[in-house]
């Protein structure tokens, strides 16, 4: 027999046990999205490899070693990609969306060669929110209110908020002159991957993760201290509504984002419970990219949350989501097991979300009740020669101590509606 065959390095399947956790945050995000009257767009996974040479940026982390990139069969480059803003831009350039505010969202895999761990793997998933269009805080702000709203849906309480500003290009030219001649100064003490970078992106070098490196930063001058009259003002802004809105926050004058196209605000939520993996919403604003990207100048802000990270979180607050089924139906005898696929249809017809598992394949009493038990089902509804001649279904708990009932078929059904209301 041959070697089996495993999944890639950094890519994962997602097991059945773990899909509910999955089903629930991308549900939530959804109907919170749709609230907020953002709408899906879906593209493709694979782009030309110039898309995101020119919107992330020649000297990232992620073009310069992470892209998953190849040549096709014609010999273009293409890239599996790494993030969804850039593909985000091309579409809505490509189909002429731009000529009014767009408020867009995405969902699905993206793929970086990194090295895989905890919290970090080759294909992740995220959901991304994009607007097109508009210039204010007032936006900025509406994108934080929504990620806290799917936090609270999602009963997350132990998220931070950071926060930044980048400030608009010239001013960070000239923080980033500043900034390079600090640097040049101890550059002797800087790690050699900050020293590669002090001249082609220094910004990167205020979040290194060296030691050394960041003692120098700790006391670099800080982009705030040169933002302009306007990047100010849109900054305070945005504080005075978070503020309005009692959502906590803390400045981090060190918060720059690995990618090249943001400005002004930049935000994160960061969670202590993750490890080193901390991040699992980051966002800003890039007023600049669509231009860069061939479009007409165009404002836009927009965030991505990592689903890998809030499924580990919800796993270890210990609501990872809904059961899969509701109940699992057991039928002992000849004459229960003809029935029970007929009682089954019956409770669906008047319960269209119950989740109900109908034993086939016959079996003791007791072997059924095991696969009941195995299924996650919160009860068992029993139908044997008994139940039959009266008219009832016996009702078992599964994962507490309550009492057995036996309920008629309206009685089953009021019980059974009751059950299966949504929390949320
Ligand atoms: P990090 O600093 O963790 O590498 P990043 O700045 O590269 O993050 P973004 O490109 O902003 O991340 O992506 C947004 C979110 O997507 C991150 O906050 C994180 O939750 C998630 N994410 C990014 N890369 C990965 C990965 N390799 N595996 C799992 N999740 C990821
Ligand atoms: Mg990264």
């Amino acid at each position: 027999m041959g070697k089996h065959i495993q999944a890639i390095r950094g890519m994962h399947d997602i097991l059945p046990e773990a899909v509910a956790a999955w089903h629930r945050i991308e549900d939530t995000a959804r109907r919170i999205l749709a609230a907020y009257g953002y709408a899906e767009i879906r593209t493709p996974i694979l782009e030309v490899t110039d898309l995101f040479k020119r919107s992330i940026g020649e000297v990232t982390d992620i073009v310069e070693k992470e892209m998953y990139s190849f040549e096709d069969r014609n010999g273009e480059s293409l890239s599996l990609r790494p993030e969804g803003t850039a593909s985000c831009v091309r579409a809505a350039i490509e189909h002429g969306l731009l000529v009014q505010p767009q408020r867009l969202w995405y969902r699905g895999p993206m793929f970086r060669h990194e090295r895989p761990q905890r919290g970090r793997y080759r294909q992740f998933n995220q959901i991304g929110a994009e607007v097109f269009g508009l210039t204010g805080p007032d936006i900025d702000l509406e994108l934080i209110l929504l990620t806290a709203r799917l936090w609270r849906a999602l009963g997350l309480n132990g998220l931070r908020l950071e926060i930044n500003s980048l400030g608009d290009p010239d001013e960070r030219r000239l923080y980033r002159e500043e900034l390079v001649t600090y640097l040049e100064a101890r550059r002797e003490d800087l790690d050699a991957e900050s020293l590669r970078r002090l001249h082609t992106n220094p910004l990167r070098v205020l979040d290194s993760k060296h030691p050394q490196t960041q003692k120098i930063v700790a006391d670099a001058p800080t982009l705030m201290d040169h933002l302009g009259e306007d990047s100010l003002a849109h900054f305070q802004g945005m504080r005075h509504g978070l503020d309005q809105a009692g959502i906590p926050y803390r400045l981090n004058p060190r918060l720059v984002r690995g990618l090249d196209y943001y400005n002004r605000t930049v935000f994160e939520w960061i969670t202590e419970d993750l490890g080193a993996q901390g991040t699992v919403c980051a966002g800003g604003r890039y007023d600049g990219l669509v231009e860069q990207l061939g479009g007409r100048a165009t404002p836009a802000v927009g965030f991505a949350l990592g689903l890998e990270r809030l499924v580990e979180l919800l796993a270890l607050a210990g609501h990872a989501g809904e059961p899969a089924v509701h109940a699992y139906l057991v039928a002992v005898g000849d004459q229960a097991q003809l029935e029970a696929p007929l009682l089954a249809e019956r409770l669906r017809d008047l319960l269209p979300r119950l989740r109900l598992v109908a034993h086939c394949g016959g079996g003791s009493f007791k072997s059924q009740f095991k696969k009941a038990d195995r299924s996650g089902a919160t009860f068992a509804l029993v139908l044997g020669e008994a139940e039959i001649a009266k008219g009832i279904v016996g009702v078992k708990p599964l994962r507490d101590e309550s009492d057995q009932q036996e309920l008629g078929f309206d009685d089953l059904v009021d019980f059974l509606s009751r059950e299966i209301e949504s929390p949320d």
